[in-house]
């Protein structure tokens, strides 16, 4: 590795990858790795596909750098009538970025230019869950509820407010599993209604909870009564699809499990499969209407960019034409109930939860009290090493009980997996869980 790099992991040395096909990236030394999580949660369509590297060699050689105050594209406004018609929105308008954090600055600021629009000049605020994960650039960062990354920046954040999660598994709810859905929804009516709604401009959330609480499923009534609540007191609901967005739950979009209709989707990762950056903020038409005619002060250099729209494009072409969507699904559902039964008869799992392509695994010391391990025995990081050495990658998420503990893995393969990768996968995940015993 080069001296002169500043890497991403500095506390151990990274194999060189030099090729991928499929559900599999290759290393220097020749090595395989399954890639179980999709690098981090990102690769649907797999690696080595030809229809994604077409499309965007086509796309190079008609324009490389426009910029989006100066030119359009066929590949940006095709893109757009394309994907509207899976969008979870109202007449959506997508404004296209480089990734997950800006898709959510730019859902943050849509949601303040509506009300500015609307003279609501004072609907500052925006409500987010503890435990949640909406990006590491700063407003995203500090919509997130994921204690370990805000901490060594907290005298730079604070200027918006979390609620409860929707974490089945350690449900806030003292009468769990009874109403959750109108405790929750009774929860965020009480935090508007103590703020005064006047201040408050937007609730975001991930549908399925993701990188901080690993594929946490919400309770069935959860989604439309929340919705309810912020269509009572016209806060703006923005749905964090950068996960779960584009099939990786089962669904087109996490929210299609609940046929909610937010006012503001973001989305990353999936777009492209993870082949060149790409994400958009997608708001409902009459979001637009009303921040149009007033401008919306906002903007990116690699904003609108043809490369990425013309790869999603071909995303989402083979998401749709192929089946993939259902392969998610269905593929999933297999996995969650072979890793349920393969891991119930080990005591330091203490949930294995999901849906689609999107599994968790929770590690606790003791199942029956769900007492988590000391972060000092570095549960996940072992069982992370001891995948790799087995070739098999897992994502993870650290700390998410109390900004210092709890331990979390996390399974989502490309689409595309074979059904003897798939048998590959669950035997390794296990082997991995079973050997930090
Ligand atoms: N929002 C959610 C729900 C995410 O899961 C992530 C990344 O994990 C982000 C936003 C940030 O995306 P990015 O890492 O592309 O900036």
């Amino acid at each position: 590795m080069s001296d002169h790099l500043f890497p991403r992991v500095l506390t151990r040395s990274l194999p060189t990858a030099v090729g991928a096909e499929g559900a599999w990236i290759i290393d220097a030394d020749g090595k395989r790795y399954l890639d179980g999580a999709g690098g981090a949660i990102v690769v649907g369509v797999g690696h080595g596909d030809a229809a994604l590297i077409a499309a965007a060699e086509a796309q190079l050689r008609r324009t490389q750098y426009v910029h989006g105050t100066m030119f359009t594209t066929e590949a940006v406004d095709s893109y757009a009538d394309e994907v509207a018609n899976v969008l979870p929105v109202v007449a959506p308008r997508i404004y296209p970025v480089s990734g997950g954090s800006e898709a959510v600055e730019t859902a943050l600021k849509m949601a303040r230019a509506y009300h500015l629009a609307r003279g609501e000049g004072g609907r500052v605020t925006v409500i987010a869950r503890r435990s949640s994960y909406h990006g590491n650039t700063l407003g995203a960062l500090d919509a997130s509820g994921k204690e370990p990354l805000r901490k060594p920046y907290t005298p730079w954040l604070g200027r918006f407010l979390h609620g409860p999660a929707a974490y089945e598994y350690r449900c806030e709810n003292p009468s769990h599993p009874e109403g959750c859905g109108d405790w929750h929804a009774a929860e965020l009516g009480r935090m508007i209604e103590s703020y005064g709604p006047e201040t408050i401009a937007a609730f975001i959330a991930e549908p399925i909870g993701g990188a901080t609480l690993g594929a946490a499923v919400p309770c069935d009534d959860y989604w439309p009564k929340i919705v309810e609540v912020c269509r009572t007191h016209g806060v703006l609901v923005i749905a964090d699809e950068v996960m779960t967005g584009f099939g990786r739950s089962g669904r087109w979009f996490g929210v299609d499990h609940w046929d909610i209709r937010p006012d503001i989707v973001t989305a990353g990762k999936g777009t492209t499969s993870g082949y060149v950056p790409f994400g958009f903020a997608a708001c409902s038409g009459a979001v637009f209407d009303a921040i149009a005619p007033n401008g919306f002060v906002h903007g990116f250099t690699w904003s609108h960019q043809a490369l990425g729209a013309a790869v999603a494009q071909a995303t989402l072409r083979r998401l749709r034409d192929d089946g993939l969507v259902e392969r998610s699904r269905e593929l999933g559902a297999k996995l969650l109930q072979e890793l349920r039964g393969e891991l119930e008869a080990v005591e330091h799992v203490g949930d294995v939860r999901g849906a689609g392509m999107m599994l968790g695994i929770e590690l606790v010391r003791d199942r029956a009290s769900k007492e988590p391990f000391a972060r000092s025995e570095l549960v996940t990081e072992r069982l992370l090493s001891a995948a790799r050495e087995d070739g098999l990658l897992l994502y993870s998420s650290t700390g998410h009980i109390d900004g210092t503990n709890g331990d979390l893995v996390m399974l989502g393969p490309p689409f595309t997996l074979t059904d003897d990768d798939a048998a590959i996968l669950v035997e390794r995940t296990v082997r991995a869980v079973r050997s930090v015993e």
